[in-house]
């Protein structure tokens, strides 16, 4: 479960305040989606939970199953279970994509004091997830996402989610956006891992990535805070009225 608190953030080294007080539970096994404007902090939220550098956390907390995120180390938040889709899609030349996922995977069990896969126990689980997910294993031979489509980089991530066994995944589709087609991968991939244990909070600037992941709690954020939330049905109002309604109803300009 993560419980975000009061969490107040502003730039470093700048007077800038992005997030003024977020509020957010997202329980155990649950999907809650964030929608918002542009520039409402949303990515923000996400960068800061990972533990990005370049903000300052002022105010407020955020707590994974009870322990404390922002005081960790962004490795040790991953180790606890964290893990952000979408951040880093860098493109690796020379490290084939099997090295990379398993060096990744090994560095994960260490942190969380489990013993190391073998080359054969690795390449059992990565088939077996590669199958579950109807990901091509020839992807997985070549240099980490050089060359690699959209579609082919949103595999691999969701791949990549897959094997590091998350708790709290965080999906922030980002201001350019997904195609058709790999908006339905991300979705086919994100209900393939739900499991009732593990939790989403799936970050979006449309409503039509909601089609295909159903949320069951949808919360909308400008200037910096949580201003609604509701069930899916929220995201079909943002829809078809935008922002402008719910925006002026608590006083803020668009
Ligand atoms: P969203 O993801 O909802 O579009 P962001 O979290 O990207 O919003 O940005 C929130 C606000 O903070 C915006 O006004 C953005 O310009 C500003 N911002 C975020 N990060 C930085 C940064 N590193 N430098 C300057 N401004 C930033
Ligand atoms: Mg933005
Ligand atoms: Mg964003």
């Amino acid at each position: 479960m993560l419980e975000i608190k009061n969490l107040h953030v502003k730039l470093e080294e700048q007077d800038k305040v992005i997030l003024k007080g977020v509020n957010l539970t997202v329980e155990t096994g649950k999907v809650h989606a964030i929608m918002g404007p542009n520039g409402s902090g949303k990515s923000t939220l996400s960068y800061v939970l990972s533990g990005r550098d370049g903000y300052e956390v002022t105010d407020g907390s955020a707590l994974l199953d009870g322990e404390e995120l922002l005081e960790m180390e962004p490795e040790a938040r991953a180790a606890a279970g964290l893990f952000l889709a979408f951040q880093y899609p860098v493109e690796i030349p020379g490290v084939g994509n099997m090295t990379f996922l398993r060096t990744a995977v090994n560095a994960q069990r260490k942190a969380r004091g489990q013993e190391e896969l073998s080359a054969g126990e690795f390449l059992k689980v990565v088939r077996e997830k590669a199958k579950t997910l109807k990901i091509d294993a020839e992807m997985l031979k070549r240099p980490v996402n050089v060359g690699f489509s959209g579609g082919e980089k949103k595999r691999n991530e969701i791949l990549q989610m897959a094997m590091l066994e998350p708790t709290m995944c965080i999906l922030d589709e980002t201001d350019s956006g997904l195609d058709v087609d790999a908006m339905r991968l991300v979705a086919d991939g994100v209900n393939a891992l739900r499991d009732g244990k593990r939790s989403f909070l799936v970050i979006t600037h449309y409503q039509r990535l909601l089609d295909h992941i159903k949320p069951d709690v949808v919360h909308i954020m400008a200037d910096g805070r949580i201003i609604q939330t509701g069930g899916p049905e929220l995201a079909l109002v943002v829809e078809q009225n935008g922002y402008a309604e719910i925006l002026k109803a608590h006083g803020i300009a668009e």
